[in-house]
């Protein structure tokens, strides 16, 4: 074993292509459904709102998909991602348990998302689409969408959720430094954030809402606007497993096996990236590696979400899937972690946790920022607010290794940095923020609107 820190890769290691785990996947998939008439979807109504190469990549169970060279020279701008293991937690915990962490921070746009991004730009630009439409909830999908666009000459339209618009006017910035021109979601170019907007004029907006806005907006133009979205789809989680792929040659470098790995979870992107190279050696290669997505108490989709279809958007335009959900209609509390603000979980996380392959488990709000307050002054890094709830189970791993007295190998996804969520930092170190109940109630309300879907897979 090694006494290393910082675990690296050469440029030249960067993985040639994508693991898509449908082609391991011990569960078929469920149907896509249309929104209006529930009958399972053709390619021509996603044609729509995606490039064929990613309709293709969304239904495929290829094992491996090879990554284009122009993305693979843009992953090169921040790729390989440095693994870290994480000595001074360690120490500050008094654990033996070893910590290893995936930087995604490092990427120009400080998260993991830039690796679907930059994939996504580069099938629409060759598919001929002009300018693309998407929603963001605390703006890091919208500023790496931005800075990928940028990079391929796409325009781009970001509906960015109310609440996170008004918390975070510096990602805003970031996004039209790149290019982007932003709007605060429910907006008036809409008919749906009209309609929006007379029910309830002080909506904080949810992610659901402005999905439903950046669809309506690219359903409605002459074919060249199309629209994008950060996670939850097959071939987003897909573009992800870079990280994962990484990881195992990492982990490789430091000598050691991880016993548990963890992500927080939106809609499954990072997590799913992370762990899903990890699935596939547990299920082809008899590894054992407890898999942990970690959600927070005020959207728990896995932990209390129903296992069924339902939209993916809240004004049902998005096809329906099968999912954990809280129902379209939930409109999530504002908690900080605004991309985590998602009422729905990925199609092939929510089948993997049903079945049993993957663990999950809801922190509330306040117990996240004292971990990463732990981290920031362990490690030196200042975690996204989402990334501190991987960071939060990780520790509580490390102290139940300590508690058992063992030694036990843990490696969580950092995915993103908290540069631009400091005002909510600053509200925790005023004793400001508050932990919101699981909201039964509303969860109670969306769910007696889900879709009444005849069939069962
Ligand atoms: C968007 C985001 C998430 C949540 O999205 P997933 O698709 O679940 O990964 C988590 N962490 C950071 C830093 C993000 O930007």
């Amino acid at each position: 074993m090694s006494d290393q820190t910082r675990f690296t890769l050469n440029e030249t290691d960067l993985p040639r292509n994508w693991y898509n785990v449908m082609a391991d996947s011990p569960v078929p998939p469920a149907p896509v459904l249309h929104p209006a008439t529930f009958e399972p979807v053709t390619p021509d109504f996603l044609a729509v709102l995606f490039p064929m190469d990613l309709i293709l990549q969304e239904v495929s169970t290829e094992r491996y998909i090879e990554i284009p060279e122009p993305v693979r020279d843009i992953y090169k701008l921040y790729r390989p991602t440095p693994l870290v293991r994480a000595r001074r937690l360690e120490q500050m915990l008094g654990t033996p348990a070893h910590i290893y962490y995936k930087n995604e921070s490092v990427s120009p746009a400080g998260s993991h998302k830039p690796n679907t991004a930059i994939a996504q730009a580069f099938y629409n630009k060759a598919a001929g689409t002009k300018s693309l439409t998407t929603e963001t909830g605390a703006g890091q999908w919208g500023s790496a969408l931005a800075l990928a666009c940028n990079f391929f000459g796409l325009d781009l339209e970001v509906y960015m959720v109310r609440v996170s618009y008004d918390q975070k006017p510096y990602r805003r910035i970031m996004m039209e430094t790149y290019g982007a021109q932003v709007f605060a979601s429910p907006t008036d170019r809409t008919n749906y954030g009209r309609s929006v907007q007379a029910k309830s004029p002080a909506s904080p907006g949810s992610l659901g809402i402005a999905i439903s806005e950046a669809v309506e907006v690219a359903a409605t133009s002459d074919g060249a606007k199309k629209y994008s979205l950060g996670s939850v789809l097959n071939h987003v989680l897909m573009h992800q497993t870079v990280v994962g792929e990484e990881a195992l040659k990492q982990m490789d470098l430091a000598g050691e096996y991880p016993q548990v790995v963890i992500g927080c979870v939106g809609g499954g992107s990072n997590f799913a990236g992370l762990a899903y190279p990890f699935l596939r050696q547990n299920l082809k290669d008899g590894q054992r590696t407890r898999l942990v997505a970690v959600e927070p108490t005020a959207t728990p989709s896995l932990t209390k979400g129903v296992y069924t279809f339902d939209y993916g958007d809240t004004a049902k335009m998005a096809p329906i899937v099968k999912m954990h959900t809280l129902g379209h209609s939930f409109v999530p509390p504002s908690i900080h972690a605004g991309g985590l603000r998602y009422h729905g979980m990925a199609p092939s996380l929510s089948a993997f946790y049903d079945a049993g392959l993957i663990e999950a488990i809801a922190v509330p709000q306040l117990a996240t920022f004292e971990a990463a307050l732990t981290f920031a002054r362990a490690e030196g890094i200042i975690p996204a607010p989402e990334s501190a709830h991987a960071i939060r189970v990780t520790i509580d791993e490390a102290l139940d290794a300590k508690a058992k007295g063992e030694k036990r190998v843990i490696l969580f996804n950092l995915s993103g940095h908290g540069h631009f969520d400091l005002t909510a930092f600053q509200a925790y170190l005023r004793g400001q923020l508050e932990d919101y109940e699981y909201p039964a109630e509303a969860v109670q309300a969306a769910i007696q609107e889900l879709p009444k879907v005849a069939v069962e897979a």
